[in-house]
């Protein structure tokens, strides 16, 4: 990319240092952040390529907020406070104005978390970006994916299944409705659960994000934890707006629900005694917490509907790209 060009990018991703712990922040071959003493780094990363991650010609404020929305879920999963990110950003062309648009996005949901923009590459090819997000957790705080026991209580966060159908009616038609739209703004703009993330940790030692579904993603917490599970389907929570859109809860698709992906809610694993806890938090945060099921020694995830009968994911129709 031409100089002139790589300078305009850099200052529209500059701006005046908020956190004083960046001791050196975007223009130089490195940021320097401080760590406070007591404090662990937890670092994650995430890419969004064009056409996989989101739809090709999502607007450049969608992709801003998703980026750093995925990331900071990642963080909030293991009940980290974010604090810095860094952008490694690949466009076919210098846009100005799509520029100007995403670095705004980006800088201000950063900002909501008070997590700052300390760094990055730019260069030319496919658009496709990868956000390093860093935070900062206390000594024995994470929450990790192999602290699940057998007897533990599942939860979740928020509704399933809204970006997984916001997905599918960007695939077929234009947006109708006021329904829709909630739909297709819980894909293109969720909403990490950092909050949670960090108050859960203080008395939650195992939690994950669902980003591949809660199927993909609880299978993973019993994977590392070497146990099973009995989620109840009749509780899985359920926006308004996707019952109104399916046409009722019996129409809906519950593979989409189950194996749709994209929701960035946190599923909790917690002690059966912290129920009176977890509800607490939900009304303080305004946040629905569900119970959905629990962890069993039978090293299986068990979908059962209220009649005991075990509902079969077929997983095969969601996969993350779209054509
Ligand atoms: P170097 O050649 O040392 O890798 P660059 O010329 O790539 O440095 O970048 C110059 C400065 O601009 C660095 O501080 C880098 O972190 C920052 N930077 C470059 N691209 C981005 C971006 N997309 N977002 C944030 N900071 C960026
Ligand atoms: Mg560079």
């Amino acid at each position: 990319m031409a100089s002139g060009e790589f300078d305009l990018i850099q200052r529209y991703f500059q701006s005046p240092k908020k956190r004083t712990d960046v001791l050196l922040g975007i223009g130089d071959d490195c940021a320097i952040t401080s760590i406070p003493a007591g404090k662990r780094l937890a670092i994650t990363t995430d890419t969004l390529i064009d056409g996989v991650h989101f739809p090709p010609r999502t607007a450049p404020d969608d992709i801003a907020v998703k980026a750093v929305a995925v990331n900071l879920s990642d963080l909030a999963a293991i009940g980290a406070t974010p604090a810095w990110l860094t952008l490694a950003l690949s466009m076919p062309h210098v846009d100005q104005r799509w520029i100007k648009s995403f670095a705004d996005a980006f800088k201000r949901m950063a900002g909501r978390f008070d997590a700052e923009l300390i760094g990055g590459d730019t260069c030319q090819g496919p658009l496709s970006l990868t956000v390093q997000a860093l935070g900062l957790i206390d000594d024995e705080r994470s929450m990790r994916r192999d602290r699940a026991q057998p007897g533990d209580l599942i939860y979740v966060s928020g509704t399933l299944g809204d970006a997984a159908a916001g997905l599918k009616i960007l695939q077929r038609s234009p947006i109708a409705g006021d329904d829709e739209a909630w739909l297709v703004n819980r894909l293109n703009r969720p909403e990490p659960r950092v909050e949670l993330g960090v108050r859960v940790a203080e008395f939650c030692r195992c939690a994950i994000d669902i980003s591949d579904g809660l199927v993909a993603d609880l299978g993973h917490v019993l994977a590392a934890s070497q146990c099973g599970a009995t989620v109840y389907k009749d509780r899985i929570p359920l926006s308004r707006q996707l019952i109104a859109h399916a046409g009722g809860r019996d129409a809906l698709d519950w593979d989409l629900v189950l194996a749709g992906g994209d929701d960035y809610e946190l599923c909790l694993v917690v002690a059966p005694d912290k129920d009176n806890e977890l509800m607490r938090l939900s009304s303080e945060l305004a946040l629905p917490l569900t119970r959905i099921g629990v962890i069993v020694e039978q090293r299986s995830l068990r979908i059962v509907d209220p009649s005991g009968a075990e509902y079969l994911v077929d997983q095969s129709g969601y996969q993350h790209f779209v054509s």
